[in-house]
C-alpha cells in the first residue's frame, strides 16, 4: 500500500500542473496584447495596452511597450478590441424562471447555475440574488461553487429577505419565495433582531429588507422593526439592502441608516429634503429600472433574444394587452411618459446628492427583463439619463464588487482575478457597445458562449 499512495502522489504532483493548464486552456502565462483597457475604476483607459494572466490572475497590465512577457507565455493579439472588467450585478431574483413555466418548482441547484451561466454569458462575473433565495441550499450552492463542483459561470452570492408575514416581495416572486420559505417573516423588532443574528451565525453578510404596502394591499414593515434590523445588522458588520419606491418610504430607510438603497422613486419628484438626506448618508444604490421598462424582447434585437427558446420571443411578441410584471409588446402604458420624465428628473438628482449607484437588475421575475442582458438594459438607461459611460463602468464593475465585498474582481489590475470582457468596439464612446461581445473570460479561461448558446436553443 505505501508504494501505491506514494505512486498516486507521484502521478498527482506531475500531472497535475499539466491538468490544470489544459483544463484551463493553455500555457500557464497568457499575454493580451494591443487592445484598449478599460481599468473599471474611471480612470482613462489605457490605449494599446497589454495585461498578463497566470494561473487565473493579472499579474502585469500597462501600455504595451511596458509590459514584458514571461517566457514562454501564449499571446492573444487584441488589436482593435476593448477589454472591461467584467460586471457585476448586485440584485437579481435567481432560480425560479424556467422561461417557459415560472414557480418554486423549478428552484434547483441546477436552475441556479443555468441563471449563472446566462449572466456569465453576458460578461456578468459576479452575481447576487437578493431576499428570494432559500439560506441554506444558497449557503451550499456557494459552498459546492467555490469547491468547483460546477462548470464555469457568474459567481453566486446571495442574502435572506426579512419582511411582515404576508408581506414582502412583489406578486409574482412571492408564488416563488412563500413555497420555499425564502423570507424571514418578522413582526417585532425582537424577533427580528433574532433572525439578523441566526443570519450573522452562518456567517451571512447583507439582508435585504421590503418597506412598501404596495398601494395599501401589503402589510408594511414598520419603523421600529427596521431600525431594530438595521442596528443589529450592523452590530454584526452586515449590510442592509431595502427595497423602497415611494420618496417618503425612501426617506426614511436612507435616514434610518440603511446602506443599498433599492429602485428610483418612479412617480413623484424627490425635493430638497431627500436630496439633503442623500447627502448626509450616501447610500449605494441600485437603480432597477429596466423591470418598468418596455421589454427589449418588442425591438427585434438579436442580443436578447438568442439566449431565450423561440417559442418565448413568440409569445411575448404576440402579447398585446398589458399585465403587471409581465412583458408585453402592446401600446404603451399610459403612465411610460410621465414615469420617464420623473425618472429623467429623479436620476441625475440622486446621483448629484452623493447615492453610490451600482448595478442591479431585478432580473428573475419574468422573460422579457432576464438574466444577462437585463445588465446591458440598465446600464445603457443610465447613460440615456446623462450619466457618462466611464461612471456607468465603475457603477457595474468596480463598485458592486465593494458593495459585496469581492476582494478579487471589479478592476483590472495586477492581483485581481482575470474576469474579463472583450469587445469589438468602445463602450466609451458609445455604452451600447457594451453588448459587442467578442468573448468573455472568467479566472483567465475562455467561457464557451456558442456551448451555452446551443444548449438554451435547445429548448
Ligand atoms: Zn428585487
Amino acid at each position: 500500500m505505501p508504494r501505491f499512495i506514494t505512486l498516486a502522489c507521484f502521478i498527482a504532483g506531475s500531472l497535475g500542473p499539466i491538468a490544470f493548464s489544459q483544463s484551463r486552456g493553455g500555457p500557464a502565462a497568457v499575454v493580451y496584447e494591443g487592445g484598449r483597457l478599460i481599468i473599471g475604476d474611471g480612470r482613462a483607459a489605457i490605449e494599446n495596452g497589454s495585461f498578463v494572466v497566470q494561473n487565473g490572475r493579472v499579474t502585469a497590465i500597462g501600455p504595451k511597450d511596458g509590459v514584458t512577457a514571461p517566457a514562454g507565455a501564449a499571446r492573444v493579439d487584441l488589436t482593435g478590441k476593448t477589454v472591461m472588467p467584467g460586471l457585476i450585478n448586485v440584485h437579481v431574483h435567481i432560480g425560479y424562471e424556467g422561461y417557459t413555466s415560472w414557480g418554486a418548482e423549478n428552484y434547483t441547484a441546477q436552475n441556479v447555475l443555468d441563471h449563472l451561466q446566462r449572466e456569465a454569458f453576458y460578461g456578468v462575473v459576479a452575481t447576487q440574488s437578493v431576499g428570494s433565495s432559500p439560506t441554506d441550499p444558497s449557503i451550499q450552492f456557494q459552498r459546492d461553487q467555490i469547491a468547483g463542483k460546477f462548470p464555469p459561470a457568474s459567481r453566486f452570492f446571495f442574502m435572506p429577505g426579512m419582511a411582515p408575514p404576508n408581506g414582502g416581495p412583489d406578486a409574482v416572486l412571492l408564488k416563488g419565495t412563500t413555497v420555499l420559505h425564502a423570507v424571514n417573516e418578522v413582526t417585532t423588532a425582537d424577533e427580528a433582531r433574532a433572525a439578523v443574528r441566526t443570519m450573522a451565525g452562518k456567517n451571512i453578510k447583507s439582508v435585504k429588507i421590503w418597506v412598501d404596502d404596495r398601494r395599501g394591499t401589503y402589510p408594511k414593515m414598520t419603523p421600529e422593526v427596521y431600525t431594530a434590523i438595521i442596528d443589529e445588522a450592523h452590530k454584526h458588520g452586515m449590510k442592509v439592502h431595502a427595497h423602497a419606491t415611494t420618496l417618503a418610504d425612501q426617506k426614511a430607510v436612507v435616514r434610518a441608516g440603511i446602506d443599498v438603497l433599492v429602485h428610483t422613486v418612479g412617480s413623484e419628484k424627490l425635493d430638497d429634503e431627500y436630496l439633503a438626506i442623500l447627502r448626509e448618508k450616501k447610500p449605494y444604490w441600485t437603480t432597477v429600472i429596466g423591470l418598468g421598462d418596455r421589454t427589449e424582447v418588442c425591438d427585434n434585437d438579436a442580443f436578447v433574444d438568442q439566449t431565450l427558446p423561440a417559442k418565448v420571443v413568440a409569445t411575448i411578441r404576440a402579447t398585446v394587452e398589458a399585465r403587471p410584471l409581465a412583458p408585453s409588446c402592446g401600446p404603451r402604458s399610459p403612465n411610460a411618459a410621465a414615469r420617464e420624465e420623473t425618472l429623467a428628473y429623479n436620476f441625475p438628482k440622486m446621483i448629484a446628492s452623493g447615492a453610490r449607484l451600482v448595478l442591479g437588475t431585478d432580473a428573475g421575475i419574468h422573460a422579457g427583463y432576464t438574466f444577462g442582458s437585463a445588465d446591458h438594459h440598465e446600464i445603457a438607461r443610465w447613460v440615456q439619463f446623462g450619466l457618462p459611460p466611464s461612471e456607468a463602468i465603475v457603477a457595474a464593475t468596480q463598485r458592486p464588487a465593494e458593495v459585496i465585498g469581492i476582494g478579487d474582481l471589479g478592476t483590472l489590475a495586477v492581483g485581481k482575478s482575470a474576469d474579463f470582457i472583450v469587445l469589438n468596439a468602445n463602450p466609451l464612446d458609445n455604452i451600447r457597445n457594451t453588448r459587442q461581445i467578442a468573448s468573455v473570460y472568467l479566472r483567465g479561461v475562455r467561457l464557451d458562449r456558442d456551448a451555452l448558446l446551443a444548449k438554451w436553443k435547445k429548448i
